[in-house]
């Protein structure tokens, strides 16, 4: 094996039980685990059947295909948000597997009826709202129009009304302040059209973490008869954006969740080769790097191709992985399947010893800051067997 990925379902559980403690400061509150993109790359066949066990009624999957998958994992009862734009193609499948699609559009609306009738079973969906991001949902002013087009649907019925924060991991930020007040609007419309909204959610990881929406959507809920679900995804899987203060931008440090949780992925490899370099000889492509001194170098089967990001190179994003609790820096460009790492230093390393490419010593966090990016791009780019620890 090149490298595996092991997944420890006891760190998994305690970042749930972290969410659903601050969550559940403010009042009741059902928590949607987020596991699209295989689960933020920590494979949503082992992260979906630890989470159910653990209690959780629902978990929110990217697309169709998804949703499909993880129903059979999680057979039937869980429920199964499907976040991404509705495909008519896909609308058999929805009412099938007792998938809950999001919309925003009567075209969407219209689609899941035909399917639903045909089938002669009815189908539950979650309308989202634009409120700042552009990006899905419907706006501000043609919420009504869609409110009434679901209140009179035979075959479509409504259940929850959603929409998704910009800045949320800004403190009292501005944008969140004009978004919520967006939502409650919309929330409004979409009752006083008709619907009996049983679920309102709006807070990601950051939202959570931040805390400042929680307490203002339990008032919302409470208005309209409806319950709070939150929607976590990093958090579940141990990381946390830092949360920063609106005037100067200031990366302030992790919010209450983000003390919290810890990583559940560790990324490992062994060491397959070792040889000695001297004072002049390169390394790796490019020749980036030339030896100053004697040099012992560990071979490591992991490149670019695997998601170990070349941004990690030598003279670059300086990265490094962990030996027996030690550093190894990254020496050179890493490859598309291999990586040198220094191990000069660190005595008695030995060929097939055991090496952390992502996890204690070296996070998700670290690997982002190589390569200018989030934890999130890092964690869903690993290509790696995975084994449940
Ligand atoms: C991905 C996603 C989430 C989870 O976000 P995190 O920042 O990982 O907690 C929640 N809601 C929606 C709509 C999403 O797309």
């Amino acid at each position: 094996m090149k490298s595996w990925v092991e997944i420890s379902g006891t760190r998994l559980v305690d970042n749930l039980r972290a969410v659903q403690a601050i969550v559940n400061v403010d009042g009741a509150a059902e928590t949607l685990a987020v596991v699209k993109a295989n689960a933020y790359g920590h494979d949503a066949a082992i992260v979906a059947r630890v989470l159910v066990n653990a209690g959780v009624r629902w978990l929110g999957v990217a697309d169709v295909g998804e949703g499909v998958r993880v129903r059979e994992i999680v057979g039937d009862g869980v429920r199964l948000l499907v976040m991404l734009a509705l495909e008519e193609a896909d609308c058999k499948e929805v009412v099938e597997r007792d998938l809950t699609p999001v919309v925003w559009t009567v075209e969407h609306v219209g689609m899941l009826e035909r399917a639903a009738e045909s089938a002669g079973k009815a189908v539950r969906v979650h309308l989202e709202i634009d409120t700042g991001m552009a990006r899905q949902g419907v706006d501000c002013e043609g919420v009504a129009i869609i409110a009434k087009r679901l209140a009179g649907s035979k075959w479509v019925r409504c259940e929850g009304v959603m929409s998704h924060l910009a800045a949320a991991e800004v403190e009292g930020s501005v944008v969140t302040r004009r978004q919520r007040d967006r939502f409650a609007d919309a929330v409004q419309i979409v009752v006083g059209n008709g619907v009996t909204v049983e679920w309102i959610h709006l807070a990601a990881s950051s939202a959570v973490d931040e805390g400042s929406t929680l307490g203002w959507m339990q008032e919302l809920a409470g208005l309209v008869g409806a319950k709070v679900m939150v929607r976590p995804g990093i958090a579940l899987y141990g990381y946390c954006s830092a949360i920063t203060a609106a005037n100067d931008g200031v990366i302030g440090c992790a919010g209450a969740l983000g003390k919290l949780v810890k990583p559940v992925l560790t990324w490992k490899t062994r060491v397959i080769g070792l040889r000695e370099i001297r004072a002049g000889d390169t390394v790796g492509y490019g020749a980036t790097f030339t030896a100053k001194s004697l040099m012992r170098l560990a071979l490591l089967p992991v490149g670019y191709a695997d998601g170990l990001r070349r941004a990690a190179s030598s003279g670059v994003g300086d990265g490094w992985v962990m030996i027996g609790g030690r550093r190894a820096a990254v020496v050179g460009r890493v490859s598309m399947n291999l990586v040198m790492v220094d191990v000069t230093d660190l005595e008695g390393v030995a060929l097939d010893d055991e090496v952390v490419v992502l996890g204690e010593g070296v996070t998700a966090d670290d690997h982002a800051r190589w390569s200018g990016t989030i934890s999130y791009e890092i964690l869903c780019g690993i290509r790696a067997k995975f084994v449940e620890s």
